[in-house]
Formats: structure tokens, sequence, C-alpha cells
């Protein structure tokens, strides 16, 4: 008997699940397989909806569901947090156990790291947690006008489009509501780009203007006065604010942290092609929590999940693993209300977007609805999100 333990059981984690169990099934390994999913939220969280949530696009109990509906009959669910990871000993400790297991795939995710910039958490929103976008859905409902401030304060963050996507919306959200004269929008970026990609932000920076949206690229926040309003930058520069929306940095898994096996910031090295976590052919390492240079986005986490199943199964029956992860991404960008468009690249081809229409705004609001049965079931596996 083989046993295959999943640590986190978000996007990735959920994703790989229930791709395992299909092939098992279908394979009639399953006897000879046990699958365990540790994780300790009830709820699964399909994060892309935050973006939607604020501007009344979606409601918020779209964007979750309980973990119990997303796991397949025989898969045994811990419902705790993992404290230790110990791969020298193929063990994963929680508070109550020891988990021994023969092949071990950590999605563990990205977290939000509001204790590196004092003030963050209490006077700023942002739209990267369930709590958060709650918060901010309210602050928008009572904003009547001023200055937005709306930005980044580290990279890497997941889903690197999301905060000019929220930008774009929200100009067109007061349009529409007749606010534009009374509201201005201001983005700040750390890089000296609007977006990581040249090719994306070529694209973007012209959207970004017509709407007119001021920009501070090369912003790297140092901190904020809730008195005065203010936020500030490492390079000396003062933004006014009366709204600020910022997306906080980020970190790997404490769990990570705690074993040592992530670098400063968390992130575990990674081989970019087998997904192994460096040094151990038995521990995968998928989604957020890798060290890659590619996104942190759900549409990797998909494409790895095949990857990462297609090598432990092919492990398991005594061939050599060969599925091997190319640095695939795949994002809709959503350019304002009523349209999009999408970006598809790798390790080798760089992205070439196309311009903004309808179809591609659509399509995302559809998939917005569709992501619990094509992508978390994983039926239509790696190929959208
Ligand atoms: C506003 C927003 C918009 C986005 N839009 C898009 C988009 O359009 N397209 C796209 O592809 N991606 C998008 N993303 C990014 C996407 O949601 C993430 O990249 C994806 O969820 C990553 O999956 P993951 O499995 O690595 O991590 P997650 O889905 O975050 O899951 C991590 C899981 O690990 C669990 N965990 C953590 N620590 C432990 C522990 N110690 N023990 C056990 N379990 C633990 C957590 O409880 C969690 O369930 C968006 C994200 C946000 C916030």
């Amino acid at each position: 008997m083989k046993r295959i333990v999943i640590l986190g059981g978000g996007t990735g984690g959920i994703i790989t699940l229930n791709r395992l169990h299909q092939k098992l099934r279908h394979d009639s390994g399953e006897k000879n397989t046990e699958i365990i999913l540790i994780e300790p939220s009830e709820r699964h969280y399909y994060q892309p909806g935050f973006l939607f949530v604020p501007l009344g696009l979606m409601e918020p109990w779209e964007t979750y569901r309980p973990v119990s509906t997303l796991i397949p009959e025989g898969v045994k669910w811990i419902r705790e947090k993992a404290t230790l990871i110990d791969p020298d000993n193929r063990v994963v400790k929680t508070s109550e156990k020891e988990i021994k297991y023969d092949y071990l795939i950590i999605s563990t995710g990205s977290h939000l790291d509001y204790d590196s910039i004092p003030g963050l958490k209490e006077h700023t929103h942002n739209f990267y947690s369930f709590e958060s976008t709650m918060r901010f859905k309210k602050a928008l409902n009572e904003f009547k006008g001023g200055d937005i401030v709306i930005g980044v304060a580290g990279v890497p963050y997941k889903c690197p489009p999301a905060p000019i996507e929220m930008t774009l919306m929200l100009a067109d959200y007061f349009k529409r509501a007749g606010l534009s004269d009374k509201v201005n929008i201001r983005y700040i970026y750390p890089l000296p780009r609007v977006f990581p990609i040249e090719s994306v932000a070529e694209l973007l920076a012209p959207i970004m203007e017509e709407r007119g949206i001021e920009t501070n690229l090369m912003f790297n926040l140092e901190g904020l006065d809730p008195e005065k309003r203010e936020i500030y930058s490492l390079e000396g520069e003062t933004v006014k604010y009366d709204l600020a929306i910022i997306i906080p940095p980020h970190k790997g898994a404490q769990v990570i942290i705690d074993s040592g096996l992530g670098d400063r910031s968390g992130w575990i090295p990674t081989d970019r092609h087998t997904l192994n976590m460096k040094g151990y052919d038995d521990v995968y390492v998928i989604g957020d929590a890798t060290d890659l240079p590619v996104s942190k986005a759900g549409s990797v986490a998909d494409f790895q999940a095949e990857v990462v199943t297609s090598r432990i199964l092919s492990d398991i029956e005594g061939y050599t693993p060969m599925a091997r992860y190319n640095g695939r991404v795949m994002c809709f960008v959503v350019t304002g209300l009523g349209e999009g468009t999408t970006i598809v690249f790798d390790y080798d081809n760089p992205p070439k977007p196309n311009p903004p229409n309808f179809a591609c705004y659509w399509l995302k609001l559809m998939y917005n609805k569709l992501y619990w049965t094509l992508t978390a079931k994983s039926i239509l596996p790696g190929v959208i999100v």
C-alpha cells in the first residue's frame, strides 16, 4: 500500500486530489493506494471571486464551498493544521498526529504578511482574503468621493493582474455611478512598469491612461500615516489617500518556515520541470508555495497538478516519470466592466495578449461559476482558470 499525502486543500490540493482519485479509479489502482488530505479549513475559497464581490458582480457565498463537498469518496481528510514537515523521515506532524507518507504533495499556498508594514492591516483595504474583501466591499459602498490609492506593497504576489483588474473595474464602476468627477484613482507599483511582463504592460498602460488613472511606478511602499492619510515609498515619494487599497506583501505558509524548507520568504526551492522539492524525489510542490519564476496563479496549480499526478502514478507503476512542467500560465485579464483579454505563456514563450473584448469578459464571469466543477473536480484538467 502506497500513501500519498496532500498538504493543503486550496486550489492546487483539491485539483490534485480529484485528478489522482480519477486516474486511480480508472486504472483500478485505488486499492493499493491511499490518499490523505491535511487541511484545517472547513471552507475552500475560490479566490478569484474576491475581485468581483466588492463590485456586486458576485455574491460572497459564491466564493466558497465546504471542503467536504469537493473530496471524493475514499479519500481521508485530516482536518488539522500541519505544524512540521520532516522530509528526511517522510513524516508530517500536526499537534495531534504524525502522518507517514510515501509521496508528499505540498500545496500550502501564499499568505498575506501584514506584519511587515505597520498599519497596513488596520488602515488599508484589500481583496485578497474573504474577510478583507467583505470589509472592502463595505468601505466602497460608503465611499462618496476623494482620492483612491490602489497598488501592491511587494512582489511576488498572487494573481499579478488582479490589482490592475480592480483598478480598471473601479474606474468604470465610478463612471457608471456618475461619480467620475469626484474620484481620483492612483495606481502605485514597485516595478518600473504597470505589470511585471513587458508585452502585457504595453497593452495595459495606455488603457489605464485613457481611463484617467494616475500611476506612480517604482513605488516601494515603506509605510503609512493614517492620521495624515499619506503613504510613503522607499524612494521618497508621498501619496495622499481617502481610501487605500493595498495588496500586502506575501510569504510562504508558516509550516514551511517552521520546518526550515523555504527561502527567506518561505517559498520552497522547487525543480522547475519535475516539481520535486529540491533534494527529495518523493516530495512535490505545486501552486503558490514554489519559488518558481512563474505567476502565483490557480491555473499554474492546475497545470502542475497534471504533471505531479502523472509522475507519482508512473513511479508507483514502476515506470520512469516523464511528465514535465513547462512553465505554463494562463490568466484572464479583465480590463473593465465589460471587457477583458487572456494571457498565455511558459518558460520559453512570453505572452502576446490580444486587444480586450467582450467575449473574454463574459467567459471569465462564466468561469467564475464553472470553477467548482470544471477545475476543482478536475473535469477539464489543465485547460483554463
Ligand atoms: C483576488 C484574487 C484573484 C485571483 N485571480 C486569479 C485568476 O484569475 N486566475 C488564476 O489562475 N489565479 C487567480 N488567483 C490566484 C489563485 O487563487 C491562487 O494562485 C491559487 O489559489 C493558489 O493555489 P494553492 O493551492 O497554491 O494555494 P491556496 O489555494 O491558497 O491553498 C492553500 C491551502 O493550504 C492550506 N494550508 C496552509 N497552511 C497549512 C498547514 N500548515 N496545514 C495544512 N494546510 C495548510 C490553506 O488552508 C489553504 O487551504 C487570484 C487570487 C486572488 C487573491
